[in-house]
């Protein structure tokens, strides 16, 4: 069962959530100034990666508030979820997307731990 943790209620079932697309779209300015295919762009255009994805998510079955996550396209494994108006957490580039943060990190101290004694 995959679940998702929420930043204000924990962790809760996926049936519990809905994924709200690509995070971090910034509405254009000066939209007056924009060519046709900047705005086609902004509107119908979206990062497809195989790999990190910073998307939106909101809890819909739950306290309904939206927020941004860190999720790894092939695995669904979530690297981290914030609030929205916080600072992204980045995942490590040699992050799998397979182990959970904690699970990394642990594996990192753990590592880190051989190599000091
Ligand atoms: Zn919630």
């Amino acid at each position: 069962m995959l679940t998702i943790k929420c930043p204000w209620c924990g962790e809760r079932d996926q049936i519990e959530f809905s994924y709200g697309g690509e995070g971090h779209i910034a509405r254009p300015t000066e939209t007056e100034k924009l060519t046709d295919a900047e705005w086609g762009d902004y509107i119908f255009f979206r990062k497809n990666p195989k790999g990190v994805h910073y998307e939106r998510w909101t809890h819909s079955a739950g306290c309904r508030r939206w927020f941004n996550a860190v999720r790894h396209t092939v695995t669904d494994q979530f690297w981290d979820v914030y609030k929205t108006g916080e600072e992204a957490p980045v995942p490590p580039e040699d992050w799998d997307g397979i182990q959970s943060r904690a699970e990394y990190e642990a594996a990192r101290s753990t590592q880190a731990a051989k190599k000091e004694g």
